[in-house]
């Protein structure tokens, strides 16, 4: 018998939420080397040099230089696994870098200690939030001028309302650190310079009798802003960092290593492991229930001859064994997972058995959307994924008119897919739908998917909305007219959204209407 619990117990689910060029790439890189036993769980990248699968969607993929695959990569350390899930950012910024977050259970807020709080940081939080996601903060960059510690810290906390309780401490201004004061665990690190990637940091521990002889009045300094965190209490208390109400701070380098290995120690010691997850009736599935997952991602279009699709799995409750035949909850019908077989038999990855948190990949998953869930012996259906606040709007046309069932069958299906979000209104009529996007990336995965699979080029005319709110039918016909704002329907989900060019054309509607019901979206800042 497999103790589901006790392996339920032993991992670590999170992602890492950060703005471009905070370091998120050479922090992944850099607990990957703290730990052991590195395998990308679900990826499906061939061996070192050769692809395993190649299509035109890859060859996307490669000449933008963006990851679209990689799903999540699995490591180990002090006994525990370790499950970062990726948020992609940059350039492939999409609707499913907010709903990967649906996956973890912790996340860990990267910022850059000369850029404090950035939007895109800032939005992925608003998720987390949404979620209550326990978030822990690693401050990044301290090897290079910055802001204050005491500054960053009310940065955060006026930012995100979370009471920051800082785990280690800096001795020495961000470009000049010495090292850090370990609060929770009562001790001194020197902070050594050690070449990225290559090694693990040295960490050396001092006395206070060293600390103050070497760093003289920094050190002075530090002992005071620590007296000073004592005194306020911002001492860390696990009830309040899971309910949502507090984070952990923790200062570092990831170029350097230096933190890395307490970062992990801290989501060993205070993240949660997975635990019961509420079904879409609020009653939670006991983690050694049988298997459970949610689909949290659907990689689509992955060989164009098969018209794939790669599923990627978060388990919620039981044990994964490759092979066996799930129910689909949304359908009721059977999904057999012996195809993940056949796929990743060629890959490295082979994924044989999975426990609550892992994440596995499922190809030949047509079917399945995000949100979906996978179970096994007793029925569950967990919450679908939400929607979010979409910044890009464009109104889709086919280029040829005879194609026009085509698209039309085409928009819908990646709309159910979860593609993109598709807005409609009397006014634009059928054949022109607004496609409504977070990231831009979304509009050419549907530019290139309904070429492919349906046979259906489309024009795109972009719209200089910038942002939308939900609202209602009576606030509809307030706005009707207005200049540089309309309302349209969501078809997935009949929400009526108001889209405006800015947020000064919105106040000024608003001033106009103070009736007008706008509600903002989740990742709305
Ligand atoms: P990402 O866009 O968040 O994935 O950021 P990267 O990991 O690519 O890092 C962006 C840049 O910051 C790169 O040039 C890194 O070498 C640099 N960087 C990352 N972490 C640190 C750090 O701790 N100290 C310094 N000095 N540079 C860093």
């Amino acid at each position: 018998m497999t103790d589901v619990a006790g392996e339920a117990k032993r991992r670590r689910t999170f992602a890492v939420i950060s703005h471009p060029d905070a370091g998120k790439s050479t922090m992944t890189e850099a607990l990957a080397l703290h730990a052991s036993a590195i395998t990308q769980a679900g990826a499906v990248h061939g061996k070192a040099g050769r692809r395993g699968v190649t299509s035109d969607w890859m060859e996307l993929e490669r000449t933008r230089g963006i990851s679209i695959t990689s799903a999540a990569l699995r490591f180990e350390h002090r006994g525990h696994v370790f499950n970062l899930v990726d948020t992609p950012g940059h350039a492939d910024f999409s609707e499913d870098t907010y709903r990967v977050l649906a996956a973890v259970d912790c996340a860990v807020m990267l910022i850059d200690a000369a850029k404090g709080m950035e939007p895109q940081t800032m939005k992925l939080f608003e998720v987390c939030r949404h979620r209550r996601i326990p978030v822990i903060t690693f401050v990044n960059k301290w090897d290079r001028p910055g802001r204050e510690a005491l500054q960053l810290l009310d940065e955060i906390e006026e930012r995100t309302g979370l009471r920051p309780t800082p785990i280690t401490w800096p001795v020495g201004i961000s470009g000049d650190f010495h090292g850090v004061v370990d609060r929770a665990e009562q001790r001194l690190i020197r902070y050594l310079r050690t070449p990225g990637g290559a090694t693990k940091a040295q960490e050396a521990d001092l006395t206070t009798e060293q600390a103050q002889a070497e760093w003289g009045g920094d050190w002075l300094r530090a002992g005071e802003e620590v007296a000073l965190l004592d005194e306020i209490g911002a001492d860390h208390d696990q009830k309040a960092f899971e309910s949502h109400e507090s984070t952990p701070v923790l200062f570092g380098a990831a170029l350097t290593n230096f933190g890395v290995g307490r970062l992990l120690d801290a989501l060993a010691d205070l993240a949660p492991a997975p635990g019961p997850r509420a079904d879409i009736a609020d009653r939670p599935r006991p983690v050694e229930s049988p298997f459970s997952g949610l689909v949290f991602k659907v990689q689509a279009n992955m060989d164009p001859a098969h018209r794939d699709r790669i599923a990627f799995v978060r388990v919620c409750s039981g044990r994964f064994q490759r092979g066996m035949v799930l129910t689909h909850a949304a359908t009721g019908r059977p999904f057999a997972t012996k195809y993940a077989q056949a796929m990743f038999g060629q890959e490295r990855a082979t994924v044989d058995e999975a426990f609550p948190g892992d994440v596995v990949g499922l190809v030949n998953a047509t079917a399945l959307r995000p949100g979906d869930t996978l179970y096994d012996g007793p029925a569950v259906t967990y919450p679908p994924i939400p929607s979010f606040a979409p910044e890009h709007f464009a109104v889709a046309r086919a280029r040829n008119s005879g194609k026009s069932k085509q698209f039309r069958r085409g928009i819908d299906q990646l709309d159910a897919e979860g593609v993109i979000q598709v807005l409609r209104s009397d006014l634009r009529g059928d054949q022109a739908p607004v496609l409504a996007a977070v990231g831009p990336m979304q509009f050419e995965v549907v530019q290139h998917r309904l070429a492919a699979e349906f046979g259906a080029e489309i024009s795109l005319d972009h719209l200089d909305y910038t942002l939308a709110r939900r609202t209602d039918s009576a606030s509809a016909e307030l706005m009707a007219g207005q200049r540089g704002a309309e309302v349209l329907m969501r078809s997935s989900d009949e929400t009526l959204l108001a889209v405006f060019t800015d947020r000064w054309r919105m106040g000024s509607i608003k001033s106009d209407h103070p009736g007008l019901v706008l509600e903002p979206l989740i990742a709305d800042t």
